[in-house]
């Protein structure tokens, strides 16, 4: 059995190294469970970062969380590049259950888990990341000025995003896989009252092209069966977030969507001594700057609860 730790940390995105960075200065030692394969979290699958404060000229994703990876483990964070794969947060000491079947114990949990943004699922989709295909406008929007661009989905994410690219693009092409849209009758009036944004209906991407950068899509018709090209330097992909919060169903409280539900402007669960920060709670805001923002209360209201301990 190992010792038991007074912070374990799940995920390692600017939320769960920006956690791990304040406990480990507060001398709580977290141990911190990376995920196998995409240790970073989001921004290690992106290009250029513009608007984390701080970096006047930009900085690459991956090197934005190279550095907080350090930055954490400077203090003293305890780094472990393995997925947790079932959780018991039930007591009063908490357990965590890595792929090698070790069970971890610990005082609190602070869950930064993100979210997993829904793909078209197409070849040229995830090379062409970063070179024209996006998931966030806000992100994004700005490197695509004087250029054709696509919007996919029909929800309130894409009119969002469609109306707010309309502000940089030449044009702006919602293609919805229906005839009549999801979103709220507020965001479509928005949308359909825009001269710059065009509607093509009963379709959905086929391919996607350009080597290097995005140069055009194939659509397809639904109905027809028809293809016609459309040519867009950019594509932004607004179909929905999966929230990584499979583990802890049945022991947290979820929303509907499905993302973990903290007692606001705290990062408290409904489960005492866990607490949640991040993509995982937040779909709203989706930054970096905000997910580590997030860290940074969950590990200071971890910090206040194992002080109530001691
Ligand atoms: P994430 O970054 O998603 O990290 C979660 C981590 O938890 C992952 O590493 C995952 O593997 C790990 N994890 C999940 N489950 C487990 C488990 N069971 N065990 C262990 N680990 C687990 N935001 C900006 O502010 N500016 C930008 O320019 C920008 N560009 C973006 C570009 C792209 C392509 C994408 C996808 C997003 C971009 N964002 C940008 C959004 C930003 O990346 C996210 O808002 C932010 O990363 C969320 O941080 P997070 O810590 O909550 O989660």
């Amino acid at each position: 059995m190992t010792d038991v730790r007074n912070v374990i940390i799940i995920g390692s995105g600017p939320a769960g190294y920006t956690a791990a960075l304040y406990t480990a200065r507060a001398s709580l030692k977290p141990l911190v469970f990376e995920g196998a394969v995409t240790a970073g979290g989001a921004l290690m699958n992106t290009t250029e970062v513009e608007n984390f404060p701080g970096f006047q000229d930009g900085v690459m994703g991956p090197e934005l969380m190279d550095n907080m990876r350090a930055q954490a483990e400077r203090f003293g964070a305890e780094l472990v590049p393995d997925d947790i794969v079932s959780v018991d947060l039930s007591g009063e000491i908490k357990t965590v259950t890595d792929t090698a079947g070790t069970v971890h114990r610990a005082k609190t949990v602070i869950v930064t888990t993100g979210s997993q943004h829904r793909k078209l699922g197409l070849p040229n989709e995830d090379t062409l990341s970063g070179r024209g295909v996006s998931w966030c406008a806000t992100c994004d929007g700005f490197f695509f000025k004087d250029q054709d661009i696509a919007v996919i989905g029909g929800g309130d994410t894409a009119m969002e995003e469609a109306t707010f690219l309309s502000r940089f693009a030449k044009s702006v092409t919602i293609v919805h896989r229906r005839d009549s849209l999801r979103a709220s009758k507020a965001m479509q009036e928005r949308a359909f009252a825009d001269p710059k944004i065009k509607f093509i209906w009963d379709s959905e991407v086929a391919e996607i092209h350009g080597d290097p950068k995005l140069t055009g899509l194939t659509l397809r018709n639904l109905k027809s069966g028809e293809t016609e090209l459309l040519p867009v330097t950019g594509l932004f992909i607004a179909i929905g977030h999966d929230p990584r919060t499979e583990l802890f169903k049945g022991q947290l409280d979820l929303d509907a969507e499905g993302y973990l539900k903290v007692t606001a402007p705290s990062t408290r669960t409904n489960v005492t001594g866990v607490f949640a920060a991040g993509d995982v709670v937040d779909h709203t805001y989706r930054q970096a700057i905000t997910a580590a923002g997030t860290g940074c209360s969950a590990a200071l209201d971890a910090e206040r609860y194992l002080a109530t301990l001691a």
